[in-house]
């Protein structure tokens, strides 16, 4: 069974289209459950009603023609249920209906799953049998397990055949995700494809078919001359059918059927990469599909090969490639480090298919004011290259090729939220204070060059985080001791005489180094941030000598670990940072000793914080990760990302309880994570005794405008409400209801007229 579904599910997953897709299934699933009829049913958006879209075994004339309405039928049964329909007579079901023209009288069981995706049913997949007899367990079960793991298969070829359809008379298409970054872009796409994936390689077309040619050659015969070296470096190594092995593979990159196919293509106007990735993968088919486990096997040498010509093509076609004004970066799953690759003035809108408003990429597009909309599952990312669209990074929606009447609407949002800006100007000088004189640090969260600037107009007072680890993200090796100090003198200067916090390298989860990869089953409870450097004393070493140096003379660091998750990690660290600023006192430097201080973001910490408190300068929470480590929801996925809340109640407790203990030993207590630059969440941190905020540049005057309007004895009543609240929805609406009362609601997202789209 397993090895059934496998081959169902990979022979799917390379469909072209929507049509395919459904063809598969039905063929396959026939064949495989040895019944008379396998037919697939889907839902019509418009009507909501259920269609016959593809069957083997009734009447083909039918396909388009049955209409079934949720709770119709046998079909629309299943729909309601939202589970299996197994029945052993068909037309004994009081909800049995007979369509003529799928000639079905002559089946009589019936087994009917429904395809779910994302809590809606999708369609419905059903077999059917002549003879009376009921399905039985395991096929029952089988049929369940496909059409889960078909699901969103089908849901993204439905996306896809809606835009390539409408793709011609360029129709809006809109397609929504999770607002991780709010503003509105309005711009081109720019595909960032993975370099050596051929699963992932954009449909896209050329005109210039030479071109194209010649971009193939060149990268089949550097991809040859690789092997050839490489064959030529162990072959002394090798025996006789090895070196055979190497000698097969470069005459398949010869011009050989392969490339005569691949060339084929190219003249239909496909890209060079397109083309290549399209054969070479019907060929990694033909071989997984072989019965000989020796052919089998040589299917993942033929998915290397394409992957080493891939990425010669990429290469070539990348620096051939210029960054249109407004570019708009999507990807599968864009990066951190992809942020580098377009220059800052080009560079309007972000989407990625996966990953939530909590991952780094999104942090960092906030940070930079960059509009981004993550977790857009449905987006066919590969067909939409160079197309224009909308990035409506308030709502997590996008809108491709929008119309004349939606580009209206969504410029007045633009001008409306530069009016927002201008009337929040005049705050960079005015005190970070309630109405009642209630005075509170607030600090920006920096990363890039660019974020010192926008952080200083708006009136910051000091860096609550520098994120160390984006220039180390934006390299392709560690950089040095020498080349470290310069880059953090440029913030401890520009900032100067204001604290600046830096924080020591965070890596692993969801920010990975090309140059230092990490490879885990469960990146986010593994090998990160504190844990990395501690087991490289070399790395952490060379980056606090860094930053002491950098300090001379400004005398305004701080340093601060993250991911503490108990003493003795900070005591180890400690132990490292004297070692460091007795080295460099010996060597001369005259240097005042920076304030130690940790992250609160490990539940563990919470409960030790007094503990903690005791032997540091300050702490900061990192409620990013304090949220998806104390709810269990991975910050970075957007399956689980309408779970991911940092307004639920144990989060409001557990950052009570932080500021509560640190007070208690009079330590500092401050909060960098991006629930501080939330103007509701801010108010309740402030209510709770929070001494800093530290929040990115973009949402600063916000929250300086939303504090500026409040008394701090209102505050202490609010958050005594709101402790007593049991869900995060009842939170939330309650602090959108302080905001709008005191006429401040639009500081949250502009007031947006419904910009309406077509589909
Ligand atoms: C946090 O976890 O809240 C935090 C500020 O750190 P990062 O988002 O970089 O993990
Ligand atoms: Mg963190």
């Amino acid at each position: 069974m397993l090895g059934s579904l496998r081959s169902i599910v990979q022979e799917v997953n390379t469909a072209r289209d929507l049509p395919s897709v459904l063809n598969i299934i039905v063929r396959r699933v026939r064949e495989d459950m040895h019944t008379k009829v396998c037919s697939v049913y889907l839902r019509d958006k418009q009507s909501g009603n259920y269609v016959l879209m593809a069957t083997e075994g009734l009447n083909p004339d039918a396909v388009g023609q049955v209409h079934l309405a949720p709770g119709e039928g046998l079909v629309g049964n299943v729909v309601t249920r939202e589970e299996p329909i197994n029945l052993e007579q068909a037309e004994a079901h009081p909800a049995y209906q007979y369509f003529p023209a799928t000639g079905e009288e002559r089946f009589s069981s019936f087994l009917g799953t429904p395809i779910i995706h994302h809590r809606a049913v999708l369609g419905v997949l059903v077999v059917q049998q002549a003879e009376r007899r009921r399905f039985d367990e395991g096929e029952e079960a089988y049929l369940v397990t496909l059409a889960a793991q078909l699901a969103g298969v089908i849901a993204h070829a439905e996306a896809t055949g809606a835009l390539a359809n409408i793709g011609q008379q360029r129709n809006e298409t809109k397609f929504t995700g999770l607002a991780a970054s709010p503003g509105i872009a309005i711009g081109r796409a720019h595909i960032i494809a993975p370099p050596a994936n051929l699963a992932a390689v954009p449909y896209a077309c050329s005109m210039d078919t030479e071109a194209e040619l010649a971009l193939f050659h060149q990268a089949l015969s550097a991809a040859r001359s690789e092997i050839r070296d490489v064959g030529e470096r162990l072959k002394n190594d090798l025996n006789k059918e090895e070196r055979a092995l190497f000698d097969a593979y470069i005459s398949m990159l010869d011009d050989s059927s392969i490339a005569v196919e691949v060339c084929e293509r190219i003249r239909q106007q496909l890209t060079a990469s397109r083309a290549w990735a399209e054969v070479m993968l019907e060929h990694v088919r033909r071989f997984e599909a072989m019965s000989d486990s020796y052919f089998r096997d040589r299917a993942a040498d033929v998915r290397d090969l394409g992957a080493r010509v891939l990425m010669h093509l990429r290469q070539q076609e990348q620096s051939r490639r210029d960054y249109p004004e407004n570019t708009i970066l999507i990807g599968e799953e864009l990066t951190a480090s992809v942020l580098a690759e377009v220059p800052r003035e080009k560079l309007a809108g972000l989407v990625s298919v996966k990953g939530s408003a909590n991952s780094h990429v999104a942090i960092i597009a906030r940070a930079m004011g960059v509009p981004a909309v993550m977790g857009a599952q449905e987006l066919p990312w590969e067909q939409v290259d160079g197309v224009d669209l909308v990035v409506d990074g308030y709502r997590g929606e996008l809108h491709i090729h929008p119309g004349p009447e939606l580009k209206r609407r969504y410029d007045a949002i633009v001008e409306e939220e530069r009016e927002l800006a201008r009337n929040l100007d005049h705050l960079a000088k005015l005190p970070a204070e309630t109405a009642d004189g209630h005075r509170v640090r607030m600090w920006v969260n920096t990363g890039l060059m660019a974020d010192v600037v926008r952080s200083l107009e708006r009136g910051a007072e000091g860096v609550g985080l520098y994120r160390t680890e984006v220039p180390f993200l934006l390299r392709d090796r560690f950089p040095s001791e020498e080349e470290q100090r310069e880059i953090y003198r440029e913030q401890l200067q520009a900032f100067a005489p204001r604290p600046v916090t830096m924080r020591t390298l965070d890596i692993g989860g969801d920010k990975a180094l090309t140059y230092f990869p990490i490879e885990e089953t469960n990146p986010f409870l593994g090998w990160r941030g504190i844990r990395v450097t501690l087991d490289h004393p070399e790395i952490f070493l060379g980056q606090v000598r860094a930053m002491m140096k950098a300090s001379v003379g400004l005398d305004n660091l701080r340093i601060m670990l993250p991911m503490i998750s108990g003493v003795g990690e900070l005591e180890a660290a400690r132990r490292l940072v004297d070692r460091a600023y007795n080295e460099l006192l010996e060597e001369g430097y005259q240097i005042e000793r920076p304030p130690l201080g940790i992250m609160v973001e490990v539940p563990s910490a919470v409960y030790q914080a007094r503990e903690l408190a005791k032997r540091v300068d300050f702490m900061s929470v990192g409620s990013n990760d304090l949220t998806q480590y104390l709810l269990a929801v991975d910050r970075n996925n957007s399956r689980v990302a309408s779970i991911y809340h940092s307004y639920h109640p144990a989060v409001l407790q557990a950052l009570l309880q932080v500021v509560t203990a640190g007070h208690e030993t009079s330590t500092k207590v401050g909060i960098c994570g991006e629930l501080a630059g939330d103007p509701g969440g801010a108010l309740l941190l402030v209510a709770m005794g929070y001494d800093v905020l530290s929040m990115n540049a973009t949402n600063l005057p916000r929250v300086k405008a939303a504090l500026r309007e409040v008394n701090k004895s209102d505050l202490d009543r609010l958050l005594q409400q709101v402790l007593l609240m049991e869900s995060p929805e009842q939170i939330e609406e309650k602090l959108r209801g302080y905001l709008e009362d005191l006429g401040i609601g639009g500081l949250v997202q502009p007031k947006q007229t419904e910009p309406s789209s077509n589909s």
